[in-house]
């Protein structure tokens, strides 16, 4: 019987195990194989490395993946969007399914609080089969029920791992702060298939982080009709990225040391008031309150950037009350955030080339350096190719 090769994740903070799995003989009824062509290597997963996410091991890491099936289970014809699916096709899913029929899923409408949720390369043991359902492996086993999603032969691989989780969690962030107040994140088909929102928000945005969610958050609140965005953080390359993506401004982390200056250069791009919405795409405790502060009075706060439990921060809730502020949260994506995002990439591939992000790729004998260079900050995006 053949075999897949996946990099294992079986010790904590020790170097990833080449091994080798069979591959399913009997498919469940809506499943599929799929061959990996590519796999992104996100900071999620780094965390997830070091043991600060609660996770039973062994696992296959990789929950950014696109490849080629393989093999269709029985009923299992079509994608997401109702388009014909056939062996050869090149897709890409969503790392995690909702149950679509829980509280959360039916009653209020929240199905990424969905109990039932599991993603791929994070919640699934590899010594039990079907064994590949991570990323980092030669194939991936998709369970019935995923949610995959065929790729436009216009977009290349490239652009949906540079983009990866980064960009549909912008897209899920940004939607829940335009939310019923402002315009909603509809995807539109005028103007090439962009996705468009109704009316322009002229606002001023402000993201805390140039990482790939922070570059990822800035694009999308461009494309949403942002009126300034400014992006904050460091180092210098990725701020000259932050600025190749359309930042109209850029605060440095390492020229302004201390969160009052930091401040004060917000409060001077934006006309002394501070910014109509602030995302937080940092992951540091002390980000939040330092973005709080950045926000106008009656403007909007959203909490991106805490996926990894970092700990706390002390904070004066008098700042919320004076400030009139509305603080959101966003929590992984949904379906059509992904949708939103491949639909996003294929309008926008000159304007905000998420392809060019892909910078290290690596063979899957080598993942553990490709998640190092992703840990050291060495790359804008590390990814697999297994069959390099
Ligand atoms: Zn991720
Ligand atoms: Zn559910």
């Amino acid at each position: 019987m053949p075999g897949a090769k996946a990099s294992v994740l079986e010790t904590f903070n020790a170097p990833l195990a080449l091994r080798e799995f069979s591959l399913p003989t009997q498919f469940e009824p809506g499943a599929a194989l799929v061959r990996t062509e590519m796999a992104g290597i996100c900071g999620t997963d780094v965390h997830l490395w070091k043991g600060q996410l609660p996770i039973t091991l062994p696992v296959i890491l990789g929950h950014e993946t696109v490849g080629c099936i393989e093999q269709l289970g029985e009923g299992l014809e079509r994608d997401w969007m109702g388009q014909p699916l056939k062996p050869g096709d090149r897709v890409t899913w969503t790392s995690s399914t909702s149950c679509g029929q829980c509280y959360y899923c039916v009653e209020k409408g929240q199905p990424t609080r969905c109990p039932q949720r599991r993603a791929y390369g994070i919640g699934y043991r590899c010594d039990q089969p079907p064994h590949l359902l991570g990323g980092y492996a030669e194939f991936h086993y998709l369970q019935p029920r995923t949610n995959i999603f065929k790729i436009a032969s216009d977009l290349p691989t490239e652009a949906v791992i540079g983009a990866g989780c980064a960009l549909i969690t912008a897209i899920h962030g940004v939607e829940r702060i335009c939310g019923e107040s402002g315009p909603a994140l509809t995807p539109g088909r005028e103007r090439g298939g962009m996705p468009l929102l109704p009316s322009p928000w002229r606002d001023y945005v402000v993201v805390q982080g140039a990482g790939p969610v922070g570059i990822a958050a800035l694009a999308v609140a461009k494309n949403a009709g942002a009126g300034q965005v400014i992006v904050i953080g460091g180092p210098k390359h990725r701020l000259e990225l932050a600025r190749q993506f359309g930042a109209d401004g850029t605060i440095d982390i390492e020229a302004l040391r201390e969160p009052a200056a930091r401040l004060d250069a917000v409060r001077q791009l934006t006309r002394g008031f501070g910014a109509d919405a602030v995302i937080e795409c940092v992951g540091h405790p002390e980000a939040v309150t330092e973005g709080m502060e950045m926000c106008r009075d009656g403007g909007k706060f959203l909490v991106l950037g805490h996926y990894c439990d970092a700990g706390t921060v002390s904070f004066n809730p008098h700042v919320v009350t004076r400030k009139q502020l509305q603080i959101f949260g966003s929590w992984s994506s949904e379906p059509r955030h992904l949708k939103a995002a491949l639909e996003f990439l294929r309008g926008t591939q000159r304007q905000f080339p998420f392809d060019t992000m892909v910078t290290h790729r690596f063979p899957l004998e080598r993942a553990h350096e490709a998640l190092t260079a992703t840990a050291s900050w060495q790359s804008a995006k590390s990814v697999i190719v297994p069959r390099s």
